[in-house]
């Protein structure tokens, strides 16, 4: 695939100014807690560093930039970045929500959320009219995930932004899975675009870290007041690890999309394969709406064992040489992961099942080491 847009250029340089004080071309850690003021009140800009850090709003411009966006807001995780956008709503408030989506959003809307007075209408957002029938006068927020995890199901975010925009609510898209090299939510007509960005930006596996980007400057004066409120920043350390990862986005996606449709052509083919789950096949039943929003399709897949026992699946999971048996992804090394028992754990059983996640399903993140390694340990863990 072609970079098309110039994203390379765009992704080195996105929030980049040699520092002012030396020349520094990198983006220095500031790492410090405050800042001296010549007189009180009279002071550079900066004057406590859970409002105010260097390296954050170097990162926090970055962010803008590759989401095309006027804002960026930096959080300590991807969970507190979606809680921020949760506190924008009062008791009463409704949002619909993707029935499928990261087991920790989940979590933080069922467990946390909800006893604040905030109601969640789960639907089947890969079919917008479930969106559009969910929709009430106290309807505030529609949280989409697309691709979700672990189904690679796909969401129409221009359609989904439609019905958000005719209510006047704001529609926040978890643009995790994608990245903004494959695609650009608040260009689809989103309000606020949610990644994690301990995947795919930071791409290394080395840190925690979330982040929030829009356009508008209301709901952003809001969210920075929660952001310091709340408090739930990231450090100056892990701001620049992210700063890093964000300059090689364009690369890794393009060989992660490269491996992710190897190993996807070569798991639907393998005669103990029962499914593949992969939003770049033609007759992934939304794969036009994915090749109408997305650059590319990615290196995250899941698919299913003929034998789909938890044992069965078991046997792969724990004899993978290059695929390391852990939660997360987006970093350059291959990940397996049991969804039922590890990232989507705390949805309960007979929810995950309706929504067709098996127990025996098992997700990749595939990395972007050799293909031909790649897939040969799948070949020797299969069997
Ligand atoms: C990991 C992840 C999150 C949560 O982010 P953290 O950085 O782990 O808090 C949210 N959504 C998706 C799709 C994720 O993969």
């Amino acid at each position: 695939m072609s970079n098309k847009n110039n994203l390379g250029t765009k992704f080195i340089h996105a929030g980049a100014h040699p520092d002012p004080s030396t020349g520094a071309i990198m983006t220095p850690i500031y790492q410090t807690s405050t800042y001296v003021q010549s007189a009180p009140g009279v002071h550079q800009g900066y004057e406590y560093a859970r409002s105010q850090n260097p390296t954050r709003f170097a990162l926090e411009e970055a962010f803008a930039v590759i989401e095309n966006a006027k804002f960026g807001l930096a959080f300590a995780s991807g969970v507190a970045a979606t809680d921020a956008v949760m506190r924008l709503l009062v008791p009463g408030d409704e949002v619909v929500a993707a029935h499928d989506m990261y087991g920790g959003s989940f979590r933080l809307f069922s467990k946390v959320h909800e006893k604040m007075g905030i109601k969640f209408i789960y639907v089947d957002t890969s079919d917008v009219n479930n969106v559009a029938a969910a929709m009430t006068a106290k309807t505030k927020l529609i949280w989409v995930e697309t691709p979700t995890n672990p189904l690679m199901n796909i969401t129409d975010i221009e359609a989904v932004s439609a019905i958000g925009k005719k209510h006047n609510c704001i529609v926040c898209v978890d643009n995790t899975f994608a990245s903004p090299y494959l695609q650009n939510p608040l260009d689809q007509g989103a309000t606020i675009v949610m990644h994690s960005a301990t995947k795919y930006l930071g791409g290394h596996s080395d840190v925690i870290q979330g982040c929030l980007m829009l356009n508008d400057q209301t709901l952003r004066d809001q969210l920075y007041f929660i952001q310091k409120s709340t408090g739930a920043v990231p450090g100056p350390q892990d701001c620049f690890l992210v700063l890093r990862g964000i300059k090689t986005l364009h690369v890794r996606m393009q060989r992660h999309c490269e491996n992710g449709e190897q190993v996807a052509a070569y798991l639907r083919q393998h005669p103990k394969v029962a499914k593949v789950y992969w939003c770049g096949f033609t007759d992934h039943h939304n794969h036009d709406i994915a090749k109408k929003q997305m650059r590319g399709f990615g290196g995250m897949m899941s698919f299913v064992l003929k034998d789909d026992s938890v044992a069965a699946a078991t046997k792969v999971l724990s004899s993978t040489k290059i695929f390391s048996l852990a939660e997360s992804l987006g970093g350059v090394e291959s990940l397996i992961n049991h969804p039922a028992s590890m990232t989507h754990a705390s949805i309960p059983r007979e929810q995950r099942i309706a929504n067709g996640l098996a127990d025996g399903l098992i997700r990749l993140s595939v990395g972007i080491e050799d293909a031909e390694d790649i897939i040969a340990d799948l070949a020797q863990a299969i069997g």
